[in-house]
C-alpha cells in the first residue's frame, strides 16, 4: 500500500499517529507513506506556526489531544510547562499556539519513527500537489516544488508520484475579502502570523478589524498585547461575539450521545431535530436545570447586546450549570454524526441559527474575553455591527454601517473563512479530482470521495455540519481513516 497524504498540518499528524498506534504490521502489511507539504510550517499547518505569545490555543487541554479518545495525551506532553500558562478564570493551561505546534511536531516525529519500526517507509516531499489522476490500477499525483511554485515558474519543478491511496488533509480556507480591499495600502488581507502583519501597524494607529469571531478576537488581543494605544473598531454584519468558555466539569453527557442518537435511528429509522432537542432537554432536566430558560438565552444570541452578554458570561465562567458546556461539546462530538441523519428541512432550520451555533461551539477563552471587556470598558474598543461597505478614501478607509459611517487608517481582515472553504493551494488539485470522477463537490459544500482510494480529513470533508473542524473532530476523522486504510491493507495482504 502506498499512501499519499496531501497536506502536513494537524490532520496529517492525527492520521500518522492513528496509523502508528492502530496495529502496524499486525494489521496486514506495510508500504510507503508520503506526506506532501509545500510550506515551511510542516506539522504545524496554518494555525500553529511561530507567532506572538498572545496568540493562544482556543480550547482546554482535554480537547486539544491529537490522539483520538486519549484526552490526556496533550496534557501529559505539556506537563509542568502548563503551569506558566494558566488561564486563571478557566483554571486550565492555554498555551501560545506556537507551543502547541511543538506538540504536533513531536507527535509527528514519534509517529514517523514508530511507523518506520513497523516497516513503513515514510518520507516528506516539500511540494504542492496540483493533480491526482487515475493511472491503471493506481493513482498518480503531480506536484510542483515549493520554490518553483512560489516563483510561478510553470515549466520547472513538476514531478509525478505513484500512490495506491490518497488522503486529502489540505485544511480550510483563508479569510475571504468581503470588501475587495486586497492590495490597498493599510489593508491586511490575512492576519496570520500576527507577529508579521501587526508589525506595520503603529501603536497609535486607528485600526478597524473586520469580523467578530475568534480570528478577530486574536487580532484585538494581540494589538492590546503589543501596547496599542489607538482606537480599535470591531466591524461585522451581526455584531455577535463568540460565547465565553466555562470551566470544564467532569460530567460527560448522558443523553446527548452518539449511542442515544444511533438507538433512535435504529428504533425509528429517522432522527429529527426535535429528537435532539428532546435529548438536550432530558440532559438538563436530569441535572436539575431549566431547559426553557437555557433555550431562551441561547436564542437571544443574535439579538441581545453583545457587550452585556460578554460581561454576563465572564461572570459565570465557573457557574456549575451544564447547558452551554453540553452544547459546546456535543456540537463537535455528536453533531457530525447526527447532522448526516437529519432531513434537509431540519438542516435548514438549524442553518438559520448558524451564527449562534458557531459562537457556542467555538467560544473564546476567558483570558481573551477579559482583554476585550477591558478595552470595551475603557472605550478603546468599539463594536460596530451592521457593516455594509468599506471603501478606500483619501488614504484611509471609509466604513458604512447601519448607524452611519466612520473611518480607519488600518483595516485588518479577521473574517473567519466559511466552513468547507477550499484553500487556494488546493484549487487545481480539487478540480482534477472532480474532473476525473474520483470525488465530487457536495451540494452543501466540501468534497465527497467517489472512489474508495480517496479519503478526506478536515474542513473539506463533506456532509458534516457547517462548523469549522476542531482538533478532536480532526483526530476522530483521522482515526476512522486510518482504520479504513489498514482494513484495505489487511484485505490486500490476505489476497497475496
Ligand atoms: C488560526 C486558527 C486557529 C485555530 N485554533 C484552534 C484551537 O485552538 N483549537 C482547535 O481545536 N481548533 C483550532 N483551529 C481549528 C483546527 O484545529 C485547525 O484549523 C487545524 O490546525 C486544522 O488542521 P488541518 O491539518 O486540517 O489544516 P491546516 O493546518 O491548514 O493544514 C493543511 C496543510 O495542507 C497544506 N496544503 C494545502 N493545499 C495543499 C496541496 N495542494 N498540496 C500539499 N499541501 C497542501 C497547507 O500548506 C497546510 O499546511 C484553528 C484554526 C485556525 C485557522
Amino acid at each position: 500500500m502506498d499512501i499519499a497524504i496531501i497536506g502536513g498540518g494537524a490532520a496529517a499528524v492525527g492520521l500518522l499517529d492513528a496509523l502508528a498506534t492502530a496495529g502496524g504490521t499486525d494489521m496486514g502489511g506495510t508500504g510507503t507513506i508520503t506526506v506532501f507539504e509545500p510550506s515551511p510550517r510542516l506539522w504545524r499547518g496554518r494555525a500553529y506556526g511561530p507567532d506572538l505569545d498572545s496568540v493562544l490555543v482556543n480550547a482546554p487541554p482535554a480537547i486539544m489531544s491529537i490522539r483520538n479518545g486519549d484526552f490526556d495525551h496533550y496534557a501529559a506532553w505539556l506537563g509542568e510547562r502548563g503551569a506558566d500558562h494558566t488561564d486563571e478564570l478557566l483554571g486550565q493551561p492555554l498555551v501560545p499556539r506556537a507551543l502547541y505546534g511543538e506538540y504536533l511536531v513531536q507527535c509527528a516525529e514519534k509517529a514517523v519513527a514508530a511507523l518506520g519500526e513497523q516497516g513503513w517507509r515514510v518520507r516528506v516531499v516539500t511540494a504542492r500537489v496540483t493533480e491526482v489522476v487515475r493511472s491503471g490500477p493506481g493513482l498518480v499525483l503531480r506536484t510542483r516544488d515549493a520554490h518553483d511554485d512560489a516563483h510561478d515558474d510553470a515549466h520547472q519543478g513538476t514531478h509525478e508520484h505513484e500512490a495506491t491511496h490518497v488522503v486529502l488533509c489540505v485544511g480550510g480556507g483563508t479569510p475571504p475579502d468581503l470588501y475587495s480591499l486586497t492590495g490597498r495600502p493599510g489593508y491586511t488581507a490575512d492576519p496570520y502570523p500576527l507577529a508579521d502583519t501587526l508589525a506595520s501597524v503603529p501603536p497609535g494607529g486607528d485600526v478597524a478589524v473586520i469580523g467578530s469571531g475568534l480570528t478577530a478576537v486574536d487580532v484585538v488581543v494581540s494589538l492590546a498585547a503589543r501596547g496599542h494605544t489607538g482606537g480599535i473598531a470591531l466591524l461585522s454584519r451581526s455584531g455577535v461575539l463568540p460565547h465565553v468558555w466555562q470551566r470544564p466539569i467532569a460530567r460527560p453527557p448522558q443523553q446527548v450521545t452518539v449511542d442515544r442518537v444511533a438507538r433512535l435511528h435504529k428504533d425509528r429509522g429517522t432522527v429529527a431535530l426535535d429528537d435532539l432537542i428532546s435529548l438536550l432537554r432530558a440532559e438538563l432536566v436530569e441535572a436539575g436545570e431549566d431547559f426553557d430558560a437555557f433555550a431562551r438565552e441561547l436564542l437571544a444570541t443574535d439579538t441581545d447586546d453583545p457587550v452585556a452578554r460578554l460581561r454576563r458570561q465572564l461572570a459565570v465562567v465557573a457557574d456549575p450549570r451544564i447547558g452551554r458546556r453540553v452544547l459546546q461539546e456535543t456540537v463537535h462530538t455528536v453533531g457530525p454524526y447526527a447532522w448526516r441523519l437529519l432531513s434537509e428541512s431540519d438542516r435548514a432550520r438549524l442553518g438559520r441559527h448558524l451564527r449562534t451555533a458557531v459562537s457556542v461551539a467555538s467560544p473564546m477563552i476567558p483570558r481573551n474575553a477579559t482583554v476585550l471587556m477591558r478595552l470595551l470598558d475603557t472605550g478603546r474598543l468599539t463594536l460596530v455591527p451592521g457593516v455594509r461597505a468599506i471603501e478606500p478614501s483619501k488614504g484611509r478607509f471609509r466604513i458604512w454601517h447601519d448607524g452611519g459611517d466612520r473611518s480607519a487608517e488600518f483595516v485588518v481582515n479577521g473574517v473567519n473563512p466559511p466552513p468547507h472553504a477550499v484553500p487556494g493551494a488546493a484549487r487545481d488539485l480539487l478540480s482534477s479530482l472532480t474532473a476525473t470522477g474520483l470525488s465530487a463537490h457536495h451540494p452543501s459544500g466540501g468534497l465527497t470521495p467517489l472512489d474508495p482510494r480517496v479519503h478526506v480529513v478536515g474542513d473539506l470533508s463533506a456532509g458534516g455540519p457547517a462548523i469549522t473542524a476542531s482538533i478532536p473532530g480532526l483526530a476522530a476523522q483521522a482515526a476512522a481513516t486510518a482504520q479504513a486504510l489498514l482494513r484495505t491493507s489487511l484485505h490486500a495482504a490476505s489476497l497475496r
